[in-house]
This record gives structure tokens, C-alpha cells and sequence, in this order.
């Protein structure tokens, strides 16, 4: 009897032993209660970056940036979409130079319409490009898609594929645009999951000559387009300058990728400025 009372009693710790004890207990929760919290705010920021664009997004960026008097910026509407949704353009410059510049073709590539739409502070504080070019930015070309940020229209149809057979509202929007407005130079901008960006170009001796300048320039790797349909394939056809541009979907090295965009557009006046005599431009 006596020796159980002692056994009972050595039992229960001390208390100094129940203040150790409880120190990495409460260190172990606060760990636990953060990588709980670091998982699902990581959750929804990759729900967050998957997220289809709204309808209204592409026209209320732009309305911002009219109602920030930015000089020289007027949008329209070149056709719409499959489920009547407007497929959107903005102008910007004066210059004799036409360059078309699409986004979003494909709707779970976001990354295309943010740079498009981030084109327009980059270009409104830079005169040198705005005197010598006139662009035309469809930042979102494929809306019913984005919205539900799926890669193929409505009709499930990949537009990036639908450049000669002009089969969807979509597609036959943008180059009725393009047939008006006759630029010389198309980007068509898209997001990739590489790490790095990519340039792709058909196989005419404009488009591969501009690609390896920009490809040499910014340190970008250039391919050759292999699907017959695509944007650059169509640029080829109509004996223009034509790439497509992937931006990488997620990179450390290059943030949002808009930067590379910028970059780009700086090494097109470069090239035209140093070949502009040499190359039938008009
Ligand atoms: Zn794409």
C-alpha cells in the first residue's frame, strides 16, 4: 500500500518538468499554425493566378486609363465573341509604322492580356515609340475562354489553330482588323510553362531574321512554329513580320514577364531603325 502511494506520486511530474514540456509544445503549434496558414494562402494565390479574367475586366482597365487622361489612347471593339462577349482594341502613337500586338488567345494563358494592358503606361511615357508607330493592343482575343480560363473558344476551337481557316468570330475578328489596319509587324503574345521565354516564328526570311535580332538582344531562345494555323504561320502567309511571344507562366528571374514584352517592343525600333533601309517596309 505504501509502496503504490509512491508509485502514484512519482507519476506526476513536477511542475518545472510541465513548463518544459509545454514550451516546445506551444513552439511546435506556432510552426503547425503557420505552414496551415503558408499552405492556404499558397492556395489561393495559385487559385488566384488560375482564375478567368471577367468580362467587364479588359473595358474597365481601359476606362481607368482614359480617366487618367493618358495621352493618345482610344479603344473599340473589332467583333465579338462566340457567346457575344466584345473583343476589344486600343490604339496608341501617330507613327507610319503599324504594329498588332494580341493577347489572350489562348484563356488560361492570363499573363498575354496583364502585358498587353500594362503596354499602355509603358507606351504612353514613351514618345520615341508613340511618334514612330502606330500600334493596335487586342488584349484579350479569346473572352468566352478566359472567363472560364479554358485554352480553346467557346465552341472549343483553338483560335492559335483557326488563323486560315478563320472559322470562329474570334479569329475572323482579328484579321478583319488586321485587313483594315494592314500593319507590318504582328506579336502575338501567350504564356508558357517554361521557366524561361520563348520566341516562335514561321519560316519566312522576315520573321526568322527579326526573331534571331530579338532572340540575340534579350537572350531568349527562338523555334520554329510547327502547327500550320497559327498566328506566326498567318504572318508568314501574308509576308509580314510575325512571333509569337510565350511569357513564362512563373520565373523569379523575370517577375510578371511584362518586362519582357517592354523589352521587346525597344528591340523592334532597334532592328527597324538599323534595317529599316534595307527591309521593304511599307
Ligand atoms: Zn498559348
Amino acid at each position: 500500500m505504501h509502496f503504490f502511494k509512491v508509485h502514484l506520486s512519482s507519476r506526476k511530474p513536477p511542475l518545472k518538468y510541465s513548463i518544459k514540456l509545454l514550451i516546445p509544445i506551444i513552439l511546435l503549434s506556432v510552426i503547425l499554425f503557420n505552414i496551415i496558414l503558408y499552405h492556404y494562402s499558397l492556395q489561393e494565390n495559385i487559385k488566384e493566378n488560375v482564375s478567368g479574367i471577367e468580362d467587364d475586366y479588359v473595358k474597365n482597365v481601359l476606362e481607368g486609363y482614359i480617366s487618367r487622361n493618358m495621352q493618345g489612347l482610344s479603344y473599340n471593339i473589332c467583333g465579338y465573341s462566340v457567346q457575344g462577349k466584345p473583343v476589344y482594341y486600343y490604339t496608341m502613337g501617330k507613327g507610319e509604322i503599324c504594329v498588332l500586338i494580341i493577347g489572350g488567345l489562348h484563356g488560361d494563358e492570363p499573363k498575354g492580356t496583364y502585358a498587353c494592358l500594362e503596354l499602355i503606361e509603358y507606351l504612353s511615357k514613351n514618345e520615341n515609340l508613340t511618334s514612330k508607330y502606330n500600334f493596335i493592343i487586342i488584349p484579350l482575343c479569346n473572352p468566352d475562354g478566359a472567363k472560364e480560363f479554358k485554352r480553346r473558344n467557346y465552341n472549343n476551337v483553338d483560335l492559335n489553330r483557326d488563323f486560315y481557316t478563320k472559322s470562329q468570330p474570334e479569329t475572323s475578328a482579328i484579321i478583319n482588323l488586321f485587313h483594315k489596319r494592314k500593319p507590318i509587324i504582328l506579336i502575338d503574345v501567350h504564356e508558357s510553362q517554361d521557366s524561361m521565354p520563348i520566341i516562335i516564328y514561321a519560316n519566312n526570311s522576315k520573321s526568322s531574321h527579326l526573331a534571331s535580332f530579338i532572340s540575340l538582344q534579350n537572350n531568349i531562345p527562338a523555334l520554329l512554329a510547327a502547327n500550320v494555323g497559327q498566328s506566326a504561320n498567318f504572318a508568314e502567309k501574308e509576308n509580314i513580320y510575325g512571333i509569337i511571344l510565350e511569357l513564362p507562366r512563373s520565373s523569379w528571374k523575370y517577375g510578371n514577364g511584362t518586362i519582357i514584352l517592354f523589352n521587346i517592343i525597344e528591340t523592334l525600333d532597334l532592328y527597324i531603325s538599323k534595317e529599316y533601309k534595307t527591309l521593304s517596309i511599307n
